[in-house]
Protein backbone atom coordinates (compact mmCIF):
# COMPACT_ATOMS: atom_id res chain seq x y z
CA UNK A 1 0.00 0.00 0.00
CA UNK A 2 1.29 3.42 -0.82
CA UNK A 3 -0.51 6.70 0.65
CA UNK A 4 -0.62 9.49 -1.99
CA UNK A 5 -1.45 13.17 -1.15
CA UNK A 6 -3.74 13.92 -3.94
CA UNK A 7 -5.01 17.96 -4.90
CA UNK A 8 -8.05 18.77 -6.21
CA UNK A 9 -7.03 20.91 -8.97
CA UNK A 10 -10.55 22.86 -9.32
CA UNK A 11 -11.50 23.08 -5.57
CA UNK A 12 -7.96 23.23 -4.17
CA UNK A 13 -9.46 20.50 -1.73
CA UNK A 14 -5.98 18.35 -0.78
CA UNK A 15 -6.80 15.26 0.95
CA UNK A 16 -4.52 11.77 1.12
CA UNK A 17 -5.79 8.46 -0.96
CA UNK A 18 -4.13 4.57 -0.29
CA UNK A 19 -3.41 2.80 -3.21
CA UNK A 20 -2.20 -0.78 -4.03
CA UNK A 21 0.97 0.64 -5.25
CA UNK A 22 2.02 3.67 -8.26
CA UNK A 23 0.72 1.25 -10.90
CA UNK A 24 -2.90 1.12 -9.27
CA UNK A 25 -2.60 5.04 -9.00
CA UNK A 26 -1.51 5.78 -12.24
CA UNK A 27 -4.22 3.48 -13.80
CA UNK A 28 -7.08 4.88 -11.94
CA UNK A 29 -5.85 8.42 -12.88
CA UNK A 30 -5.82 7.27 -16.99
CA UNK A 31 -9.12 5.57 -16.19
CA UNK A 32 -10.61 9.12 -14.60
CA UNK A 33 -11.55 6.41 -11.91
CA UNK A 34 -10.51 9.04 -9.00
CA UNK A 35 -12.22 11.95 -7.89
CA UNK A 36 -12.21 14.78 -5.94
CA UNK A 37 -13.80 14.35 -2.30
CA UNK A 38 -15.19 17.72 -2.19
CA UNK A 39 -16.30 18.51 -5.24
CA UNK A 40 -16.63 15.16 -7.66
CA UNK A 41 -13.98 16.60 -10.26
CA UNK A 42 -11.60 14.44 -12.07
CA UNK A 43 -9.37 16.87 -12.16
CA UNK A 44 -7.24 15.66 -9.18
CA UNK A 45 -3.30 15.11 -9.21
CA UNK A 46 -0.72 13.48 -6.86
CA UNK A 47 0.87 15.95 -5.28
CA UNK A 48 4.88 16.20 -3.94
CA UNK A 49 5.24 14.75 -0.49
CA UNK A 50 5.95 18.38 1.22
CA UNK A 51 8.32 17.40 4.04
CA UNK A 52 10.75 16.13 0.78
CA UNK A 53 10.53 19.25 -0.82
CA UNK A 54 11.24 21.34 1.95
CA UNK A 55 14.26 19.17 2.41
CA UNK A 56 15.31 19.50 -0.45
CA UNK A 57 14.90 23.54 -0.88
CA UNK A 58 16.33 23.96 2.39
CA UNK A 59 19.47 22.06 0.88
CA UNK A 60 19.85 23.66 -1.86
CA UNK A 61 19.80 26.75 -0.43
CA UNK A 62 22.65 25.27 2.27
CA UNK A 63 24.46 24.20 -0.58
CA UNK A 64 24.23 27.55 -2.81
CA UNK A 65 25.26 29.89 0.83
CA UNK A 66 28.33 27.02 1.21
CA UNK A 67 29.27 27.79 -2.65
CA UNK A 68 29.02 31.70 -2.00
CA UNK A 69 31.16 31.80 0.98
CA UNK A 70 33.99 29.67 -0.21
CA UNK A 71 33.71 32.05 -3.40
CA UNK A 72 33.73 35.02 -1.77
CA UNK A 73 36.76 33.30 1.10
CA UNK A 74 38.46 32.64 -2.02
CA UNK A 75 38.28 36.27 -2.75
CA UNK A 76 38.94 37.82 0.26
CA UNK A 77 42.29 35.23 0.80
CA UNK A 78 43.22 36.70 -2.66
CA UNK A 79 43.06 40.06 -1.50
CA UNK A 80 44.94 39.18 1.56
CA UNK A 81 47.94 37.68 -0.08
CA UNK A 82 47.99 40.89 -2.21
CA UNK A 83 47.90 43.02 1.04
CA UNK A 84 50.43 41.42 2.56
CA UNK A 85 52.93 41.16 -0.48
CA UNK A 86 52.71 44.53 -0.84
CA UNK A 87 51.68 46.45 2.50
CA UNK A 88 53.56 46.52 5.18
CA UNK A 89 51.93 45.55 8.49
CA UNK A 90 51.63 47.80 11.30
CA UNK A 91 49.74 45.52 13.71
CA UNK A 92 47.39 47.59 16.18
CA UNK A 93 49.40 50.67 15.34
CA UNK A 94 47.50 51.24 11.86
CA UNK A 95 45.56 54.24 12.72
CA UNK A 96 49.12 56.11 14.84
CA UNK A 97 51.07 54.98 11.25
CA UNK A 98 48.71 56.28 9.39
CA UNK A 99 48.42 59.55 10.61
CA UNK A 100 52.43 59.92 10.41
CA UNK A 101 52.88 58.98 6.75
CA UNK A 102 49.67 61.67 6.15
CA UNK A 103 51.51 64.47 8.21
CA UNK A 104 55.44 63.60 8.43
CA UNK A 105 55.01 62.97 4.59
CA UNK A 106 56.68 59.98 5.43
CA UNK A 107 57.96 58.87 2.09
CA UNK A 108 56.82 55.22 2.56
CA UNK A 109 57.06 52.78 -0.45
CA UNK A 110 54.75 50.76 0.95
CA UNK A 111 51.20 51.23 1.85
CA UNK A 112 50.32 50.03 5.52
CA UNK A 113 47.66 47.05 6.41
CA UNK A 114 47.05 46.76 9.97
CA UNK A 115 44.13 46.04 12.82
CA UNK A 116 42.03 49.56 13.39
CA UNK A 117 38.73 50.17 15.70
CA UNK A 118 35.88 51.56 13.18
CA UNK A 119 35.73 54.64 14.85
CA UNK A 120 39.89 55.16 14.08
CA UNK A 121 38.93 54.31 10.66
CA UNK A 122 36.31 57.00 10.62
CA UNK A 123 38.26 59.97 12.36
CA UNK A 124 41.25 59.07 9.67
CA UNK A 125 38.55 59.50 6.95
CA UNK A 126 37.62 62.92 8.47
CA UNK A 127 41.27 64.07 8.50
CA UNK A 128 41.19 63.11 5.17
CA UNK A 129 43.36 60.22 5.36
CA UNK A 130 42.68 57.20 3.19
CA UNK A 131 41.55 53.93 4.79
CA UNK A 132 39.75 51.44 4.15
CA UNK A 133 38.23 47.82 5.74
CA UNK A 134 38.42 44.72 4.50
CA UNK A 135 36.93 41.84 6.12
CA UNK A 136 40.09 39.61 6.99
CA UNK A 137 40.11 35.86 7.31
CA UNK A 138 42.33 34.50 9.78
CA UNK A 139 45.21 32.55 8.23
CA UNK A 140 45.53 28.98 9.35
CA UNK A 141 48.17 28.16 7.42
CA UNK A 142 50.28 31.10 8.96
ZN1 LIG B 1 -12.53 19.30 -5.80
Amino acid sequence: MIKYRLVCKKCDMVFDSWFASSNEYEKLKKNKLLNCHECNSKNVEKTLMAPQLINNNQNEKIDRNIKKFKEVSKKIKEYQKFIKNNFQYVGKNFAYEARSIHYDNKNKTKGIYGTASKNEIEELREEGIEAEMIPWLEDKNN
